[in-house]
């Protein structure tokens, strides 16, 4: 926690982040740039002007049966700006055609025609490319040459096209300056994004740590604002619930204590008194200390009962209690727990009608199912109308499940409390007990039905009573 509101040191800000980011993005755009256009400029060219003078040299090839070779050759070398000569097995010529007025390496009176011939005859591959200077035109020149093939596949002769290489050296320097001025533009315009970014970014994200380290310290009213993206609206959605989870827990937190003090100090006060009763008042009469006593250890019952209840429930709560299944006759089970009344209801008047079923053998956990329907049947009793003392338990077999009901005659449960009931920290303001009950019992139901995965509710109606119901699934057989 303490690490957390401090925030991580290692990690660098988003911003610089970002920014190196594109630095090196930049730094890579300004190492391609000036490799392809300065250093390897001469190469590309070079490479691209044989790829171009070969494709020529094929066209020329190609012409030789047409009928105006003549014509196509020169148009082609002077489009091409190219020189052409054509020449026999024996180096006679056979065609040519100058653009440079005779002053070609093909055609100057110090030509290296014969040189250009060996060396082709010599090459591994039927082509050569040579790079020339050129003393009489002042200039670089390329030398192709390519052998000429008959249809028989011998040779026919050789062709040899000349052409200017056109110096790259100032394009080559016009460019380097270029480069660095685009470099620096691009250097200056990503230090400007990556601010922009980088505040786009974070910003929101300041907004939600600051709003974070304030509910860390306890402030539950405190907003989270997203904003600029989808995740940090994301974020701060997730916080927000976040915030309403903690503020709902720590409320049911007081309020479990306020309720738990409170259970736990109604029956120590009495106990206290009456103790002090026998002390000071009732130890010498016999009958009224008997009296106080016995109101002692029903006190002290009531005492254990929450307090194995609180237990109860931790336990069921926490996931470490395993259901313990067993088949058994749910009609007989209930039967025996409605049986278990019949005191309370002799003494007290109140009437348990109880409406079996046919016998249905079910796979759960008797002593917890047995729980649930005693907690009902309680309730049913504390809160069933105090005229008609009348509480109504019935068992009905569903084609694949057995439904249990718990009805009572009382005031009935307001809508807007339904949700309520089944929470471990609620309980009505003016709940008045017939017989014991603890305040968690709803609560013990909802944690064993849940683990039984039982669907469970109530119909209620104000004035008119309540029906809790919750159905088994795991029915075994059923008879009749
Ligand atoms: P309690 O010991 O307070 O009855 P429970 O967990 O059993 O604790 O019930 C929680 C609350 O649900 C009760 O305080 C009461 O308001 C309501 N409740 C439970 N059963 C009934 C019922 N049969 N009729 C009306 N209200 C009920």
């Amino acid at each position: 926690m303490h690490k957390l509101l401090h925030g991580p040191e290692k990690n660098l800000h988003i911003g610089i982040k970002i920014w190196m980011l594109y630095i090196l993005f930049v730094c890579i755009i300004f190492l391609l740039m000036w490799l392809f256009q300065v250093i390897f400029l001469q190469w590309f060219y070079e490479a691209f002007k044989i790829h171009d003078t070969a494709k020529l040299a094929k066209q020329v090839v190609a012409a030789c049966n047409s009928e105006n070779f003549e014509e196509i050759a020169m148009n082609l070398a002077l489009q091409n700006e190219v020189c052409i000569e054509m020449i026999d097995t024996d180096g006679r010529e056979v065609y040519y055609n100058c653009v440079y007025d005779g002053e070609c390496l093909l055609h100057s009176e110090n030509n290296g025609l014969f040189f250009y011939m060996t060396d082709l005859k010599n090459s591994k591959t039927d082509t050569i490319a040579r790079h020339l200077m050129n003393d009489e035109l002042q200039s670089e020149m390329l030398v192709y040459g390519s052998t000429i093939y008959w249809e028989s596949g011998e040779v026919a002769g050789y062709l040899f096209l000349n052409t200017k290489l056109v110096p790259v050296e100032s394009t080559i320097s016009i460019l380097k300056r270029q480069t660095v001025i685009i470099t620096s533009i691009l250097v200056a315009f990503s230090v400007i994004l990556s601010i922009f970014m980088a505040n786009h970014i974070s910003a929101p994200l300041v907004r939600i740590t600051r709003s974070a380290k304030r509910l860390a310290h306890g402030d539950y009213q405190t907003k989270f604002e997203g904003g600029g993206y989808a995740e940090v609206d994301e974020l701060a959605e997730t916080l927000t619930y976040v915030t309403h989870e903690l503020s709902k827990a720590e409320e049911m937190q007081r309020d479990l204590i306020a309720n738990i003090s409170h259970d736990l100090r109604t029956p120590l006060t009495m106990l206290k008194a009456y103790a002090e009763m026998i002390r000071d008042l009732s130890g010498d009469n016999p009958v009224k200390r008997e009296q106080h006593l016995n109101i002692i250890i029903e006190e002290t019952d009531r005492l254990s009962l929450l307090v194995n209840d609180m237990l109860d429930l931790s336990k069921l709560e926490s996931g470490t209690q395993k259901l313990n299944y067993s088949v058994f006759d749910i009609a007989v089970c209930m039967q025996e727990i409605v049986h278990r009344y019949e005191g309370i209801s002799e003494q007290m008047g109140y009437h348990i009608h109880f409406t079996p079923d046919a016998s249905c053998l079910v796979n759960c956990d008797e002593g917890k199912i047995n729980r649930v329907i005693g907690n009902l049947i309680n309730n049913a009793i504390n809160y069933t109308s105090k005229d008609d003392k009348q509480v109504f338990v019935t068992q009905k077999n569903l084609p694949d499940r057995v439904r249990i009901e718990v009805r009572d005659t009382g005031n009935g449960i307001e809508d807007d409390k339904i949700k309520l009931i089944f929470d471990k920290y609620y309980r009505s303001e003016n709940h008045k007990r017939e017989v014991v009950g603890t305040g968690l019992g709803l609560s013990i139901v909802k944690a064993i039905l849940k683990m039984h995965e039982y669907d469970y509710g109530v119909n209620s109606k104000l004035g008119e009573g309540s029906t809790f119901w919750f159905e088994i699934r795991d029915v075994v057989q059923k008879d009749g």
